[in-house]
Order: structure tokens, then sequence, then C-alpha cells
């Protein structure tokens, strides 16, 4: 096909991933990708519906779009991800002019729907569930070090406030031979370390008639890719805390090149508020389970996400929660003010507890984070720590010096233009000089 096209993605990575997938696809059948959304014969945004505001800053750049695909029949405006599946009807009504909806669950055969919509001039729905095989151009990828692997798709386990079940549908395992090849391929186009995404990893492997070829878990997958030779790094999110069990955590500690780090969102620290989100773990399970990984795992970084302002969310709920933030001292803290998103049981609650308490809360928790980060990253003033490189520190080239990660996924900006020659992907050890609240800084040796 001799078109153009430009793809806008908002939301989490796995729909970076996605766009990424979908990138390759496009470009396998001939189209060629543009800088300039306006010079683009193809315009597809790949949406998320995890938030209103994400949701509202699609619908207003649909609504930018209206004269030319009024005035183009050439143009195809595209939507495509979980905006498509949960809203199409209402973006078909809405917006006419958008030629191209399509779900979840058939992502990857957007090439074929944007040749019948060229050749017959009418637009596509496909919201249905049609089974994708991901064929990975290893090269499409926006690091050169780094790159995404989604080993499962979906999620089975409708925590009330998560639209995310109803979008992208149950929890599938893709099989390990797929996902062991697919990073031998990435590691042979240079990729030195892979982050293996799902919903729900824990889970992989473990859910019945969609996991054929898992069967041995996420231990196992751990276990093939920590093999693989030229991998230097494997990372894994997200992890729900019913289902870490010991048999991970321990493949975490005997694999040496899977980090030490687990981001376990835990949401509340009440049991109250726990099992009104479904989530299906108190919050001594989460203590304890954090307290194993300690254990198994020493120095393991431990990140989580909150939620505050749940529907009734007390004051002694949130205090139990800004209690346990610090006493846990997490690595890393996401802090997201509960909405109500239509389609979820969630919406049922009254939504009681005001945007001003919300916010309060929020700000709270953040402080009490920012706090816990000084103290831990000054802590680490003295320490070498093993760094992988990304690049030059591009906020301040002037400079002339190189950022990174550490394996607990600490970002350290490093002297190191005067020791050779160093690439992205690279690992060298650093010795941490300097400390702030978001950054290590140091140098080699
Ligand atoms: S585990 Fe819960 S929060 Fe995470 S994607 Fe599934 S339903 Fe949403």
């Amino acid at each position: 096909m001799d078109k153009t096209f430009h793809i806008v993605t908002f939301g989490c990575q796995m729909n970076k991933l996605d766009s990424e997938l979908l990138r390759a696809a496009l470009e396998k059948n001939g189209m060629r990708p543009v800088r300039a959304p306006s010079d683009a014969d193809v315009l597809i945004y790949n949406t998320c519906s995890v938030r209103q505001h994400a949701e509202d800053r699609v619908l207003s750049h649909l609504g930018g779009w209206r004269k030319r695909a009024e005035a183009d029949s050439d143009f195809i405006l595209g939507v495509v991800g979980c905006m498509a599946q949960r809203l199409g009807d209402e973006i078909r009504q809405q917006f006419p002019f958008v030629r191209l909806l399509c779900g979840t669950r058939s992502f990857l055969n957007v090439p074929e729907y944007i040749g019948k919509i060229s050749s017959t001039g009418r637009a596509v729905t496909a919201t249905g569930d049609r089974p994708i095989r991901i064929e990975r151009d290893p090269a499409m990828r926006s690091e050169p070090h780094h790159a995404y692997v989604s080993i499962m798709r979906g999620c089975s386990n409708f925590c009330t406030y998560c639209i995310v079940p109803h979008v992208r549908g149950p929890e599938r395992s893709r099989p390990e031979t797929e996902i062991v090849d697919e990073v031998q391929r990435l590691t042979a186009d240079g990729v030195a370390e892979v982050t293996l995404l799902g919903q729900n990893v824990n889970a992989y492997g473990r859910h019945k008639n969609h996991s054929d070829g898992a069967e041995g878990g996420l231990p196992r997958l751990l276990e093939r890719v920590n093999a693989i030779e030229n991998i230097k790094r494997v990372r894994f999110v997200t992890n729900h805390p019913k289902d870490m069990t010991e048999d991970i955590l321990r493949s975490v500690a005997d694999n040496e090149k899977v980090c030490e780090h687990l981001h376990m969102p835990i949401q509340s620290a009440s049991d109250r508020v726990l099992k009104a989100m479904n989530r299906r773990y108190t919050r001594n399970h989460y203590l304890n389970t954090v307290e194993k990984a300690r254990r198994i795992i020493p120095g393991i970084a431990v990140s989580s996400d909150f939620i505050v302002g749940f529907p009734g969310e007390s004051d002694s709920d949130f205090e139990d929660t800004l209690a346990l933030l610090r006493s846990v001292q997490f690595h890393q803290s996401y802090i997201f003010r509960y909405s109500p998103r239509p389609g979820t049981d969630a919406v049922q609650l009254a939504d009681d507890v005001p945007d001003q308490v919300k916010r309060e809360r929020q700000q709270a928790l953040l402080a009490a984070q920012k706090q816990v980060d000084i103290r831990r990253r000054n802590g680490l003033v003295g320490e070498t720590l093993e760094v992988m490189c990304h690049g030059h520190n591009t906020h301040r080239p002037e400079e002339g010096r190189l950022i990174g990660r550490s394996r607990r996924s600490d970002i350290v900006v490093f002297d190191g233009c005067n020791k050779g020659k160093i690439n992205a992907g690279d690992t060298r050890h650093v010795t941490i000089e300097k400390a702030t609240a978001l950054t290590l800084f140091g140098r080699i040796g």
C-alpha cells in the first residue's frame, strides 16, 4: 500500500509496545511512517481508557480533524485499542468521519482493514475477538538497548475500579518458546535488556484454556530468558500481590540477569478498602509477601501504586495507607486519585470522598514518599552500583555526561566520556558521589 501513516499513542507500556508492533505491521505492508500527523494519509490513535483524562484528550484530538476528514476522502482517521473497544458506538455517532475502529484484540489486522477501507470506501469496525499472532520486527523499538516483550494479554481479576478486563478481555499467555524466540531475535539486533510485560505477570501460564506452551509459569520463563546468551538484564511487570509465589521469588534470586525489582501495587492498606476494590489480599498478606521477598532476595527494591479517595475511604483508612507507605519504605510509589470509570463495578458506589480531600491525600503520600526517597538515595552515596548506560544525558548535554539505570531501577548520571567509548546497553560499575530526590550522580570506578 503506497500510503503514509502516523500513530499517536496514549497510555501504558503495553500500549506503547502495541504501537511499535502496529508500526512494524504497517511498514511490512509497504506503508511509510511520517513525523507530522498532518502529513499522514492514515492517522491512528492508539487509545487508553484507564483514566477519564486520557479519553477526553483523544476525543478532543478527534474533533480537531473534522475539517480535513470531511474534505479529504483519501484521509483515513482511525481509533484503535481500549477506547475503540469501550466506546465504539459513541465515537461512531459523535465522529462519523472516523473510518476505522479497531479494538484491543485485533489491532494487528489494521493493515488489512486499511486495505478494505481504501478499496471499498466504507468504514470498518472490528471490536470482536480475532486471535492475533505477534510477528515482531526486532528493529521496531523505541530504545536501541531495551525492548518490551508482551508475555500475556488481558486480565481476569476485575478489580472494581479498573476497566482493563472489560476492554482487554481475559488473561491469555503466549507460549514460552515464542517469547524466547522473540528475545533471541531482539538480542541479535543489539538489545541488552528486556522488560516482560503483562497486566498480571505472576499469573503467566496459570489460566485454564489460555496457557498452551506456558505451563512452566513465570519461574521457568525467567529461567529460559536468563539463559539467552547476549541478554544482560531481565525485568518483569506488573506483579499482583495475591499471585506472588515463593517459586517466583526464588527464580528472581537464582537467575542472575533478573533484576532485583518488584513493582507490586498494594493500592490501599485498609482491608475494608481492599475488599471493596476486589483485590483479594489483605494488608498482612502484602506485608508478609514483602518480608518474604526481602528475605529471599536481599536488597530487592519494591515499588507500588496507590489509589487515594476510593469510595468509602475514611481518614483512618487513609492513615493506615500512609503509615504503610512509610514503614515499607517503597523504592518508588505512583499515587493516583480515584475517579469512577463507566463500565466498572465501582461506579455503583457513591464517589463520596471530596475532590479536595483526594488531592490532600495524594499530596500527603507524595510528600511521605519523597522523604523515603531522599533518605534511601543519600544512603547510597559511597556505594558502587552496576549501571546500564542508556546514552548521553540529554537534559544537560553541555556537561557531556552519561545516564543509565541501576539494577534496582535508580536513575544514575555519571562521568564516563574519558573511559573509552561506552554504548547504550553497556554496563559499568559507578561509585555514587551525590544524591537528589530523583537522581544519583557518580563516576566510573
Ligand atoms: S489486576 Fe486489577 S488493576 Fe490490574 S489490570 Fe487487572 S483488574 Fe486492572
